[in-house]
């Protein structure tokens, strides 16, 4: 080849790599099992601050996974969105996601609501606690997830299908306090106190407890926000179960850098501004859900629905204990 010729070759594959350094630099690819009306504001806002684009594709938490696990090296996500700790575990132990460290990131989430390995991040936090008749229970009748396995609420207690992973991840915790013959035995109770079969949804339980179904159930607060929100005069209230032993359970939903990201400094710093403070509350009020950013107050319709004291211990149990959990509901007859 002659010097000339040469010479505009390298120029060229220079000016390739460098478009492609660039295009990287500038755009983001996120996995997310979250729905599109949730995230998207989010990405705008982003968009709109740093000129940074974020392309996005959205499904259920499954098929993502194994998208993930199929696409390998190849993949274009950055990062993976998704909700309940029991997922992101999932995920992390897949091997589809990367080792992160961040100092940001370390003070801006509390340690029990992110990977102690750096591989997955809380950024927003919900609650799932009881909810009961305000026309047939007196909150000093409730106490302690345990105690709905009481005599006193046979053919009156509502739960939902024990396949969700909000409940595995419930009854993981609750393997994590109390120990799995413990546990057992709380969850043999429940089952012995429903009053129908197990529900599909949290406000198919609601629901049913408006119709008189049953009394009291177990739900994720923004579900709870979001019948309250369509019908104010709700004859529904939250209740904190716990508050004088280990707390409410709570969960997250989350993100994590994926294992093959092509901007994993971009993905890193878009992780980053969802955990400050500016968005906190971006992410977390499109879901009624609680800010994980101890700087960061909840929404006052939020907030309305009371104080209360949650579970401390880190939600990698939830992960961990997932498949105990599961084979522990089956035993009970948790279906
Ligand atoms: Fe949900």
């Amino acid at each position: 080849m002659n010097p000339f010729r040469l010479t505009l070759l390298l120029v060229f594959l220079f000016s390739i790599s460098n478009l492609t350094g660039q295009a990287l630099a500038d755009e983001l690819v996120v996995y997310s099992a979250r729905n599109e009306h949730l995230i998207k504001p989010l990405f705008d806002a982003y968009t709109h601050e740093t000129g940074i684009k974020i392309t996005y594709i959205t499904d259920k938490e499954g098929p993502l996974l194994q998208r993930l696990k199929s696409e390998g090296r190849n993949t274009r996500a950055d990062l993976l969105i998704t909700v309940d700790a029991g997922n992101l575990w999932h995920a992390a132990n897949e091997g589809v996601l990367q080792k992160i460290e961040s100092p940001q990131l370390a003070a801006n989430i509390p340690a029990n609501l992110r990977d102690p390995d750096n591989r997955w991040f809380g950024l927003s936090l919900r609650a799932r606690t009881l909810v009961y008749s305000t026309e047939r229970v007196k909150p000093e009748q409730l106490s302690s997830y345990a105690a709905l396995g009481e005599p006193k609420w046979r053919g009156r207690l509502l739960l939902r299908t024990s396949k969700k992973v909000y409940n595995q991840s419930l009854v993981a915790m609750l393997i994590a306090e109390y120990g799995e013959a413990q546990t057992e035995q709380i969850i043999t109770t429940w089952v012995d106190n429903l009053a129908a079969p197990p529900f599909a949804s949290d406000t198919k339980l609601m629901q049913a407890i408006l119709a008189g179904q049953g009394d009291v159930g177990i739900v994720n607060t923004y579900y709870f926000g979001r019948l309250l929100k369509e019908n104010p005069d709700l004859k529904l209230a939250l209740y904190w179960p716990n508050q004088d032993s280990t707390g409410v359970h709570v969960n997250i939903s989350g993100a994590g850098v994926t294992k093959y990201a092509k901007n994993p400094r971009g993905a890193v710093k878009f992780l980053e501004w969802l955990s400050s403070e500016k968005a906190q509350n971006l992410f977390a009020d499109a879901n009624m859900e609680y800010p994980v950013n101890p700087g960061v107050e909840a929404h006052a319709y939020v907030k309305s629905w009371g104080s209360f004291k949650a579970s401390e211990m880190n939600l990698a149990r939830a992960g961990e204990l997932q498949s105990d959990a599961i084979k522990l509901m089956d035993r009970a007859g948790y279906h």
